[in-house]
């Protein structure tokens, strides 16, 4: 079994990161997500913690530190994100969905593509972006990571589907929980 580690994005103290309108608060909308898809993997038996528990941001080093400090045999730490194109004062065009991993071909990129494959068969008609490397600091734990950017929060379009709750249960009951029970109950 492999634990589950939640890294909620940014902190109600970190500047930009909503849409332009202010109405979607990205830091908000990622620790809902998280918060409603734990009970769903803890009624599976799957263990599940979070990076940051705060509402603000407590340092991305400080959640490299809480996710190494967790002692299970195997977990996979997931980041859950919303994207942006522009500056954060205007709408721009970018659609889509992205999975990022740290640069070179390791075991996170075995985990990303199998959100990807999973974002094709629920969301036949939303863009996917594919995977992107980057050594973004919390992807660096001592455990396979993956940060998922859902949509982009200064896309009018995007925004105003993150924001609708048909979408937000879709992604919660048909992507996210499918995909980490099997990435938590299969041995990969
Ligand atoms: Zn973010």
């Amino acid at each position: 079994m492999r634990a589950i580690i939640f890294d909620p994005a940014h902190g109600n103290n970190v500047a930009g990161k909503r849409s332009p309108d202010g109405e979607l608060l990205e830091w908000k909308w990622s620790r809902e997500i998280i918060y409603k898809t734990i009970p769903l993997l803890k009624a599976s038996g799957i263990s599940c913690y979070i990076t940051n528990t705060e509402d603000y941001e407590i340092g991305l080093r400080e959640r490299v530190r809480i996710c190494n400090s967790i002692k299970e045999n195997k977990k996979l730490l997931i980041s859950i994100h919303l994207n942006g194109a522009g500056d954060g004062t205007k709408w721009c065009n970018a659609r889509g969905f992205e999975v990022w991993t740290t640069i070179g071909e390791k075991k996170c990129d075995f985990f990303a593509r199998k959100f990807i494959e999973k974002y094709k068969e629920v969301f036949p008609d939303l863009k996917n972006r594919g995977a992107k490397e980057m050594n973004f600091t919390v992807l660096t734990c001592d455990c396979p990571a993956v940060l998922l950017e859902i949509a982009f929060q200064d896309n009018k379009e995007d925004k105003e589907m993150v924001m609708n709750n048909e979408f937000k249960n879709k992604l919660i009951h048909d992507f996210l929980y499918p995909v980490l029970y099997d990435i938590a109950t299969k041995i990969y």
